[in-house]
């Protein structure tokens, strides 16, 4: 099963990817994850997607073409995947097409993860996140038992810098511009499938598995 994941920042594509990672196998390729990897990892590329990332911007097609031509026919993905946080332009759409037809294959769905502004901001800003095991929790809505601590791992949690209200201003900015486009894209090719985003990822997952319901080969 091949899915996209398509959504605002803060929308809670990430979650949902891990959930539906768990619950059948599919592999998560999410081109922020692999980002911040490289950062971390001091790279030239990671120096490079550094400065472009803290200011909220989109990274170079090519850049992250490239890192999800590298994934996409690896084993760990001979179950399906969930492209999350990819394609972000049409120009990746368009690369993504052909590296699928390369293959044979052909996407199931584009969840398009749909949620008003005001509780865009509410929930990135509250965000923290483990750079241990990426678990994602909430200020407010999501805290974990010990304060500023990941439940599963014991990491340090931290805010993300692109989290901060000057980077969430340029990422709906880079997400009105060039990502929501695609929503045109994938509908036009019948593919999209529209998903509320707003309640606990629980009642999200829920509505996702509803929505995959008429898809073929469904999770
Ligand atoms: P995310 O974790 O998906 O919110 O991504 C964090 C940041 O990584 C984004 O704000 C971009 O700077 C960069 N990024 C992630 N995926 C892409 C992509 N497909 N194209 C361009 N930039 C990306």
């Amino acid at each position: 099963m091949k899915l996209i994941l398509l959504g605002p920042p803060g929308a809670g594509k990430g979650t949902q990817a891990k959930r539906l990672e768990d619950r059948r196998g599919l592999r998560q390729l999410a081109t922020g994850d692999m980002l911040r990897e490289a950062v971390k990892s001091g790279s030239e590329l990671g120096q490079k997607a550094d400065r472009i990332m803290k200011a909220g911007q989109l990274v170079p097609d090519g850049i992250v073409i490239q890192m999800i031509a590298e994934r996409i026919d690896g084993k760990d993905c001979a179950k399906g995947i969930i492209l999350d946080g990819f394609p972000r332009t049409v120009a990746q759409a368009e690369a993504l097409d052909a590296m699928l037809t390369e293959q044979g294959v052909t996407l199931d769905a584009v969840l398009s993860y749909e949620l008003p502004l005001e509780e865009i901001i509410a929930r990135l800003s509250g965000r923290r996140t483990c750079p241990v095991c990426k678990s994602v929790y909430h200020t407010v809505t999501r805290s974990p038992r010990v304060k500023g601590v990941c439940d599963h791992c014991g990491g340090k949690l931290i805010q993300r810098e692109d989290d901060r209200p000057e980077s969430i201003r340029t990422r709906m900015l880079a997400y009105e511009k060039s990502t929501r486009p695609l929503l045109d894209y994938y509908r036009h090719i019948g593919s999209l499938v529209p998903v509320l985003a707003s309640g606990t990822p629980e009642e999200i997952l829920k509505r996702t598995l509803y929505s995959l319901n008429g898809v073929p080969g469904r999770v």
